[in-house]
């Protein structure tokens, strides 16, 4: 396959930029042969050109799980934690060329991708850990015949379909719990982002994971491969982190085999500041939720209330630290804010920033895209925005934040659960009381209380409502790949 690089991220392991599809084992290029182009964000320039999929490719993957999974399950839970170690360890060894491929294809300032890349080694760490403790019971008997027994048994052959704004950590977040219960798996990642789910792929396959037990399929298109993936009754399991909208489809595709399912879907988190709130700690806290990423998270603040008696000074505060970061490409060390992935992505936040500013919201800081052109936007603060508003339903998914006011604490709550998701939610108070109540009163499945960033691999991460069904990481996420078998032994003479 011919690729052109034409700013082609400079890796001390060059054998890490896998253009072609990793199947049972092998590289392989599609089976119709074409190929589509994967663009740096910052300019539109291709990096690479990767494999374009379809339904034969996806077959493929399939018949390579299924094969290695035998084998694969087979094997001890301390010899699965031995390979995911190594994984783990190639993952730490290689850790500046992954962020260097993340920030080359995803656009995210240098240091985030080097977050991102811890995190995704600390999945493999965790589930390498959590393998050994995937325990069963023994349920007292109502019989004195027979005894009762639980075991936990891997699902099967697993698919993971993943989004472009974490291509490397959303994949781990899957993969590790995956192989550690004992599934094998096929990684449909995004089409923006392919190559950090290719080089996992290449460190697998070093770390002696066996052919089959991870494959990845690429495509342009993702519906053919898509389609093939949640149909085909050889797939038990379906994991998905992604919009809304295509979890609802793909829910919709996995039914008629009624595959298990894990989705991770969008969020509309709300971040309400309490007058008794710390402020300064609190605008810390808003800010690393907002515009972590560019603002490009499901668990990013979309709708900021904070209490009427204080929100005049947060919004000047906000404003001045927002107007102050320094926005550009990835891989200048100085960027905080990289560009938006792409120029749908553009057009979305400039739709919603305008559509607010049509009905009466006022932009205190930015609203345009940025001077730098591209898919850059500045980062933006809005006053007096309204719930009913497209910012305050859809996610913004760009350094853009909306503050709102309100009074009483009951009409946070009411404000704050008057969306369908419930992803994750924020609040800062310094009352002991308070953050009781509103922790229960909040209807998602993650809440932050006095911090705006909590994501780490040992905590069950996940949403209700329309944000999702299931949790990954924590304890919690080995489950998602496996399944109870009650045993009865009976024909004991007591
Ligand atoms: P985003 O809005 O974050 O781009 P999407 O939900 O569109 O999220 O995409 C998330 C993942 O879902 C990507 O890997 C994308 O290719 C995949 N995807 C989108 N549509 C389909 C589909 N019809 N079938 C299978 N996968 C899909």
């Amino acid at each position: 396959m011919t690729t052109t690089y034409v700013n082609r991220p400079q890796l001390d392991d060059g054998g890490l930029l896998r253009t072609e599809m990793f199947i049972g084992g092998r590289w392989r290029a599609a089976s119709s042969g074409g190929t589509f182009e994967v663009r740096d964000p910052a300019t539109g320039d291709v990096l690479a050109e990767v494999a374009d999929g379809g339904a034969t490719d996806g077959r493929a993957a399939i018949e390579a799980a299924a094969a290695a999974w035998p084998a694969w399950k087979s094997l001890t839970a301390k010899q699965r934690s031995a390979a995911l170690k190594r994984l783990h360890g190639l993952i730490v060894a290689h850790s500046a060329d992954l962020a260097s491929i993340i920030t080359a294809e995803m656009g995210k300032p240098r240091r985030e991708a080097a977050w991102e890349v811890g995190l995704a080694a600390d999945y493999f760490e965790w589930f390498a850990e959590e393998a050994k403790r995937a325990y069963g019971e023994v349920i007292p008997t109502h019989d004195p015949s027979i005894r009762l027994v639980v075991i936990e048994q891997p699902i099967g052959v697993a698919v993971a379909i993943t989004p472009w704004n974490f291509p490397l950590s959303t994949i781990a977040r899957k993969v590790a719990p995956a192989l550690a219960a004992g599934c094998t798996v096929i990684v449909k990642p995004a089409e923006d982002t392919p190559l950090s789910a290719l080089a996992l792929a290449e460190l697998a396959d070093r770390a002696g994971i066996p052919p089959g037990v991870l494959n990845v399929v690429t495509a342009w298109d993702p519906v053919e491969v898509g389609n093939e993936l949640t149909a085909n009754p050889t797939v038990r399991k379906v994991s998905f982190t992604g919009s809304t909208e295509v979890g609802r489809m793909l829910m919709r595709q996995s039914s008629d085999t009624l595959k298990k399912l894990s989705l991770e879907l969008g969020g509309n988190a709300p971040f309400i500041v309490f007058e008794d709130a710390d402020l300064d700690a609190a605008l810390r806290g808003a800010m690393i939720s907002k515009y972590r990423n560019g603002g490009q998270t499901c668990i990013c603040a979309n709708r900021i209330f904070v209490h009427e008696s204080v929100i005049d000074e947060f919004s000047r505060k906000m404003s001045e630290a927002a107007s102050n970061f320094k926005v550009g490409r990835g891989d200048d060390d100085s960027s905080e804010i990289g560009p938006l992935i792409n120029a749908a992505a553009l057009e979305k936040v400039e739709r919603l920033v305008e559509d607010a500013i049509d009905r009466g919201a006022r932009v205190v800081v930015g609203g345009k895209p940025h001077e730098l052109g591209g898919t850059y936007f500045q980062p933006t603060v809005i006053e007096g925005a309204t719930i009913d508003m497209a910012i305050a339903n859809e996610e913004i998914f760009g350094p853009v934040a909306n503050l709102f006011s309100f009074s009483t604490e009951e009409e946070a709550i009411e404000l704050a659960n008057s969306t369908p998701y419930g992803l994750c939610a924020y609040a800062y108070t310094r009352d002991t009381a308070r953050s009781w109540r509103v922790s229960e009163a909040l209807e998602f499945g993650m809440v932050g209380i006095n911090t705006g960033m909590f994501t780490t691999e040992v905590v069950p991460f996940g949403g209700i409502k329309e944000s999702g069904i299931g949790r990954e990481g924590g304890r919690q996420g080995l489950r998602e790949y496996m399944e109870t078998k009650y045993i009865a032994m009976g024909g004991i003479q007591g």
